[in-house]
């Protein structure tokens, strides 16, 4: 390593809190799916900003509809309409089937507003102020109060306790585990469609089904977290239309953005003529231009490029290749995800490996301590595919 890059990281660990564990490269510029450190070493990147560079780094057109909005307008209050926020409901609403939008500026924000639309819209039912949310375990919806006390990882909410109120846990995938936790103060129940965080867990669709039956007679609203799982990263643009059923509330941001920080939730039309009205709740930067002009610019490119097409094509060749390597190693127990959403289980700690490919120039991440996850650009072709397995490959024949 540089001496340059070795002061930056010195300097970053006496100034910045230190709530990551980092990796110790300072990452400089990205161009298409590749990123490359100060010292311009050059690594394939599996892994976007978690989820979030969908469409490639650097890419012209987007950076060019970004510099135009700047040059116009790049802020003003929630208190007037601006074009850019106009436009990118409109074309949420078109890709989700959702019917009302609220613009945040990042996931936890957009957990938050779903959290109070649910006990907003049990409030106006029967006027009580006791209502239950079910969530699942290994859940993971943002660090805010809120979203932590719906996330299902104790060690995350332990020091920070107590947390909101009235919130139960139960299994995903297990519908009597949901069944056993609800009661006549159930208002919602709030899942990833597939678990990012919490290891790669899938929602199965007989699950879901259930849920959403269990919902319908009770009214009690189903709450997709679409954060990581959505935006076409498994091959649909929300994960939950798979499915074949519907959330009454959706949480989306990640590549919703593609590095612009901005999030959103979506309510159908029974929540959002029923809940939060004026006053209720709101934002400064939430829906500004220039975060709208960015989502404006995602949603089209998405269409443009055929993103999701892509996902649908190059997922299955991953999928293909990852099952290569663990027929191969005996320490791979497992692989699972949908679409470009995948996670590959070991049976041991994989932060040696994770390591190892970044020596060799190749970005990954974990989700758990034994797993790890992939989550590329969606623009990736089968070609990356192949060089990120002979990466990891060549690591995995070492430990
Ligand atoms: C990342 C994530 C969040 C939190 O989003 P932030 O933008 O980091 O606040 C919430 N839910 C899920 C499923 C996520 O993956």
């Amino acid at each position: 390593m540089s001496e340059l890059m070795q002061n930056y990281i010195d300097e970053a660990e006496k100034a910045l809190l230190h709530t990551y564990n980092r990796y110790q490269i300072v990452l400089d510029k990205g161009d298409g799916v590749y990123l490359y450190d100060l010292d311009g070493k050059k690594y394939l990147d599996f892994v976007s900003g978690i989820a979030v560079f969908a469409l490639g780094y650097n890419y012209k057109d987007y950076n060019d509809a970004l510099k135009a909005q700047i040059d116009k307008l790049l802020h003003t209050s929630n208190y007037y309409y601006n074009v850019p926020a106009i436009e990118a409901a409109k074309k949420i609403k078109e890709v989700s089937g959702m019917d009302r939008v609220f613009f945040t500026n990042s996931g936890a924000e957009a957990v938050e507003g779903a959290i109070k639309a649910a006990r907003k819209y049990a409030y106006l039912k029967d006027g009580r102020t006791d209502h239950e949310i079910i969530a699942m375990n290994h859940s993971f919806h943002g660090r805010t109060f809120g979203a932590l006390s719906v996330t299902g990882n104790p060690h995350y909410r332990e020091a920070f306790e107590p947390m909101i109120g009235n919130i139960k846990f139960a299994d995903l995938n297990d519908f009597d585990s949901v069944l056993a936790n609800v009661t006549d103060k159930t208002c919602a129940i709030i899942m990833e469609t597939v678990q990012g965080e919490g290891g790669i867990f899938p929602a199965t669709k007989e699950f879901l089904t259930k849920v959403r039956e269990l919902c319908d007679e009770k009214d009690i609203l189903l709450i997709l977290d679409e954060i990581q799982c959505g935006m076409g990263r498994t091959g649909y643009m929300y994960a939950w239309q798979k499915y074949g059923i519907k959330p009454d509330i959706m949480t989306t941001a990640k590549a919703l953005g593609c590095g612009v920080p901005v999030g959103a939730f979506l309510l159908n039309e029974k929540v959002g003529a029923h809940s939060l009205v004026a006053g209720d709740h709101g934002t400064t930067y939430g829906g500004n231009p220039f975060a709208c002009a960015a989502i404006n610019k995602v949603l089209d490119l998405f269409k443009e490029d055929n993103i999701i097409e892509n996902v649908k094509n190059v997922a299955p060749y991953l999928e293909q290749r990852l099952d290569e390597l663990k027929e191969r190693y005996d320490f791979i127990i497992d692989r699972r995800g949908a679409g470009l959403m995948q996670g590959l289980v070991f049976n041991r700690p994989v932060a040696d490996v994770i390591n190892m490919a970044l020596s060799k120039g190749l970005i990954l991440i974990n989700a758990g301590s034994e797993i790890i996850r992939f989550v590329p650009p969606l623009v990736i072709t089968k070609e990356n595919v192949d060089d990120m397995i002979a990466i990891l490959d060549s690591c995995l024949g070492t430990i």
